[in-house]
């Protein structure tokens, strides 16, 4: 999560002053709201339009820091649902206390300022190297170095050389900010450990990893010493390697958070947007209570962050809706609101929110009530659609997707192809080095899936060691050539058993939309190509066409 920065402060007084200088035409609108309210009956409906009115001045109003405008309008509301509830004409005590909160509520305001300040130059964002380069500092092995390089590359990754401590040292403003080391050189020069770990005080984002030959307290307790954040032994299990990159580096990688905001006060709403989108989350906007179904379905946000009090419907009852199906049972709904009741926030939650935010909230509290909520709703669904093993999607996911892209790619007029993945003489991996290893088998060749493809593209285990993966907006032809060049590296991995290295191909069959006409045309045509991949040898792609109808 990114702090606050000067960014958003700079935002945020943006949009001060786009609300301060406002204010007059809404002081305007609610004075005479309230002069023909108070000469007239009190009708509850035009009541109603003047609480909203002056409920959003009291959201917004503590939201900026307007302290004096928001406890006064707050009051006002308070006193407004005194006179909706009682039906009764109010007393002329009544509507002078009225009288002084809205001439109050506009009095302690500040001037609005004409500009804003000026964005810093120091705001310019960091770029962190990216997490797909390694810098590896030999020593002796450089054999070991450039295949492991090589070995790497088939992954997608970038792995600079390099000889000398003050080159690599170089290397970790730009390129990479995970340097492997050979543990021989603190074992052989003690005072490169000291060395290492006062280049580590300077760059707290640098991570790295010994590698060693033989394993022992003594040179496992150097490397901490020296600043190691892992330990592998030789030979080195490539796939293990990357898998721990990756969670290494996988607090600043993770996807950012979808929060969906419902609330029809377009303040509101780019406030707390920018709120979270500064602390890296993506925000929708439902406005029209009407559209959160739709944009559920389409987005699938992890969380909903909810308004109580809309033209349309309140809150809770938005919510109640969202509960009846299936589909949403889980996802959190945190209501923000200026509510302060407590029973009316239970009759919320009861309904089905999770929990009740009350305005003013600090940006700090906002981020981390959303941000732990998303977090357990993406875990949840992790669990849910992922297979244990590799952490792609299982047969049953993977096949809702592709109806999902399919439909999609329908609309848009878009491409895509379907590819199906079968290991070759699997099960003779299995028999001669065991399930363990076998499984690693899998995790390596859905490692190398993950880092190959796009980010766009849908990857999943369809079952046993079949593989399939949707490639978005891709061609017949594009598909062949991106799949082809998995099925080549992956032939070159060397796989790890004990000290025997291995080798393990695949076969692959592509099918492509819109030329077959649904999902099922494409599956059954991209396991026809798999299928004579297989007969024809193995270890090769084989893409099908549809037949003309
Ligand atoms: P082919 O080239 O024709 O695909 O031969 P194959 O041996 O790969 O095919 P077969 O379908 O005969 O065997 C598949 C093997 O995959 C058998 C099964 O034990 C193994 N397998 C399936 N799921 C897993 C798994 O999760 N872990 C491990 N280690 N092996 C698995
Ligand atoms: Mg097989
Ligand atoms: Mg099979």
């Amino acid at each position: 999560m990114k702090d606050l920065s000067e960014d958003i402060t700079h935002k945020l007084m943006e949009l001060k002053i786009k609300f301060l200088n406002q204010l007059p035409e809404r002081r305007k609108e609610v004075e005479k709201k309230w002069e023909q309210l108070r000469g007239l009956s009190m009708d509850s409906q035009e009541l109603s339009y003047l609480r909203m009115l002056i409920h959003r001045l009291a959201g917004t109003g503590s939201s900026f820091s307007c302290f004096g405008l928001s406890d006064y309008a707050r009051n006002a509301v308070a006193l407004i649902d005194r006179f909706l509830y009682d039906k009764q004409t109010p007393t002329e005590e009544a509507l002078e206390v009225m009288d002084d909160y809205i001439t109050r509520m506009f009095e302690e305001i500040e001037e609005p300022l004409e500009e804003c300040p000026e964005e810093s130059e120091s705001e310019k964002t960091l770029t962190l190297p990216d997490k797909k380069n390694l810098a590896f500092y030999v020593h002796r092995y450089e054999k070991l170095a450039e295949d492991f390089q090589k070995q790497l590359g088939f992954y997608g990754y970038n792995v600079r050389i390099y000889s000398s401590l003050e080159d690599a040292r170089a290397s970790m403003d730009t390129f990479s900010r995970i340097l492997i080391i050979e543990s021989d050189i603190i074992k052989e020069h003690p005072d490169y450990g000291e060395r290492l770990l006062n280049l580590k005080s300077s760059y707290s984002n640098m991570k790295y990893i010994f590698i060693a030959e033989d394993d022992g307290f003594d040179i496992r307790l150097q490397c901490v010493r020296s600043g190691g954040d892992d330990f592998f032994l030789l030979p080195l299990d490539v796939s293990r390697l990357i898998d721990r990159i990756n969670s290494i580096t996988a607090k600043e990688n993770t996807e950012p958070y979808h929060i969906l905001i419902v609330d029809d006060d377009p303040e509101q709403v780019s406030y707390f947007a920018l709120i979270l989108q500064q602390a890296g989350m993506i925000t929708s906007v439902a406005s029209d209570p009407k559209r959160v179904i739709h944009i559920l379905i389409e987005a699938k946000p992890e969380l909903i962050l909810m308004d109580m009090y809309m033209k349309e419907c309140n809150g809770s009852e938005l919510a109640a809706i969202i509960r009846q199906q299936e589909a949403f049972v889980g996802i959190p709904i945190v209501y923000l609101s200026f509510e302060t009741d407590k029973e009316k926030q239970m009759a919320a939650i009861r309904r089905g929110g999770d929990d009740f935010l009350t305005k003013p909230i600090k940006s700090e509290h906002l981020i981390s009530a959303v941000s732990t909520r998303a977090e357990r709703t993406r875990n949840l669904r992790f669990f849910m659609e992922r297979d244990s093993l590799t952490g792609l999607l299982n047969h049953t996911n993977l096949k809702e997707q592709l109806n999902r892209e399919i439909m999609r790619a329908e609309r848009t007029g878009s491409e895509l192809c379907f590819a199906m993945i079968d290991l070759d003489h699997f099960k003779m991996v299995n028999d001669s080095y065991g399930h363990i290893t076998g499984d690693r088998v899998l995790k390596s060749l859905s490692r190398m899936l993950l880092e190959r493809l796009r980010r766009t593209d849908i990857i999943g285990r369809y079952g046993g060691e079949e593989f399939g993966v949707i490639l978005l907006n891709t061609d017949e032809g594009n598909a062949f050539i991106v799949m082809d060049q998995i099925r080549k590296n992956f032939a070159q991995i060397h796989h790890q058993s004990g000290n025997q290295s291995f080798h393990v191909t695949l076969s692959c069959g592509i099918a492509s939309f819109p030329a077959s006409k649904d999902s099922s045309q494409l599956t059954t045509l991209a396991d026809r190509g798999l299928y004579q991949a297989k007969e024809q040898g193995r270890n090769r792609v084989i893409s099908v066409e549809a037949p003309e109808t």
